[in-house]
């Protein structure tokens, strides 16, 4: 009798929609984005420029124009546990609006740390522990990237350092305590523990930081480090490409379910989320298969694809990082303390600000106000609490249902639904009043 139960075939029909390969947008885009530059010379980078910060395994997919990146078997067994994450038909939501639209959505928030962040953080843990890489460090905006390294790392075995932004170490205790139990270091940032931290810390003790400031702490530490590295959390080609398992799983369950989207919709801080769930569907419009709209979402706050400029910056606030060809409000640029922190960064992935280039995909703002609002909705409707996050993208959803009430559209809308918000509450208690106001 129990030899028909086995963890390979319970694994085996679980992973029936769990995708075996990571999708590379490179591989069918017409012309890749300018190549990163050197921060120093500012040539073009090469390959073994990067040694110093990333670990090998992760340049090469960093670099890589293969279309299909196999999932090693140790990280599907990883993937598996939350994976293939629900696709859900919002009823609720749609009963509310009273629209004709059937909005679907794709819910990341059950990922161990309550995010889609899981989904690269076990592929870069492994690559590191691949190669013998004894600590990680990183910078973590409001957590959630922090959790899933912390997590990640410790599943593999690799240590792992975090530069938190000071705004939400404050705001969100939790997620310290979460990344801890997971054994990882965290630090606020700006801080006394780096060469770069410790003159603003001097400066202004209480200095919000920004992910600028903590991602070039967190390289200063991984490059001054023994067998140590960096690993970032969204914005880099890799990191997106990881996240499409997103979209990968949600073209297959929507295709069973006989639906094909007519819009996409993402929230944006560096891309990852919105990158994940776009660029499988992406690939059937670059060959001029489908008519799909695609919408990236950003916080009125922090507008770097609506307001920011597509040029060379940096993705640090140091100037320590390759220059990369992106929307960007400038590496200085502070954004206000809102809740969202994980859309609070300056730059935005050179591979979707590509694609906002190229007219692909359409960009959006939210007010913070108008992102709780739809986040407290769809909490009533569909009984799942949004991140700050995502509730941007529930905004979005949200204002292409009532669209097609208007002109009595029956249009499928998707959207991802980057995690979960019950770390949040606060926030939501405020009412999405930023806590400095
Ligand atoms: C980090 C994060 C984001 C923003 O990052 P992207 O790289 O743009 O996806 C969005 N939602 C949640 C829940 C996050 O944790």
């Amino acid at each position: 009798m129990s030899k028909t139960i086995s963890p390979e075939r319970f694994a085996a029909r679980n992973a029936a929609f769990l995708p075996e390969h990571f999708y590379n947008i490179k591989a069918d885009l017409p012309a890749c984005p300018p190549p990163p530059l050197h921060p120093g010379t500012k040539a073009p980078l090469r390959p073994s420029d990067l040694e110093a910060v990333f670990s090998r395994g992760f340049i090469a997919q960093e670099i890589t124009r293969e279309r299909f990146i196999p999932i090693p078997k140790e990280v599907r067994e990883k993937l598996a546990v939350y994976r293939p994450t629900p696709l859900i038909y919002a009823s609720g939501l749609r009963r509310a609006l009273d629209t004709p639209a059937h909005v679907f959505y794709k819910y990341e928030g059950v990922g161990p740390v309550g995010s889609h962040k899981s989904n690269t953080a076990l592929m870069q843990a492994y690559l590191a522990a691949a190669e013998g890489v004894e600590t990680l460090v990183t910078e973590t905006g409001a957590g959630q990237w922090g959790s899933a390294l912390a997590q990640a790392g410790s599943l593999f075995g690799v240590d792992v350092r975090v530069f938190m932004v000071r705004s939400s170490f404050r705001q969100k205790p939790g997620r310290r305590t979460v990344m801890e139990m997971f054994g990882a270091k965290v630090e606020e940032s700006p801080g006394p523990s780096t060469n770069f931290g410790r003159a603003l810390y001097e400066k202004d003790p209480d200095h919000p930081g920004s992910l600028g400031i903590a991602i070039s702490e967190a390289i200063e530490v991984a490059v001054g480090g023994k067998n140590s590295k960096y690993a970032l959390g969204s914005v880099l080609d890799a990191v997106l490409m990881h996240q499409t398992v997103i979209g990968l799983e949600a073209a297959a369950q929507l295709s069973a379910a006989g639906a094909e989207p007519d819009v996409v919709i993402g929230c944006v801080g560096g891309g990852s989320n919105f990158g994940g769930l776009a660029f499988p569907f992406v690939r059937g419009s670059l060959a001029g298969e489908r008519k799909t709209r695609y919408v990236a979402v950003e916080p009125e706050a922090c507008p770097s694809l609506t307001r920011g400029d597509l040029r060379y910056d940096n993705g640090d606030t140091a100037g320590l990082t390759p220059l990369l060809f992106m929307h960007t409000l400038g590496r200085d640029f502070v954004p206000a303390p809102i809740h969202a922190g994980g859309l609070r960064y300056h730059g935005m992935a050179p591979l979707v600000s590509h694609l906002v280039g190229q007219g692909m995909v359409e960009s959006r703002s939210v007010p913070q106000a108008e992102a709780f609002d739809a986040g407290t909705l769809f909490f009533k409707t569909e009984g799942i609490l949004p991140a700050p996050e995502s509730a941007h993208a529930v905004a979005a959803a949200i204002t292409e249902a009532a669209e097609a009430r208007a002109s009595g559209q029956e249009r499928v809308i998707l959207f991802n639904l980057s995690g979960h918000g019950f770390l949040d509450l606060a926030a939501y208690a405020k009412n999405g009043r930023n806590s400095s106001s």
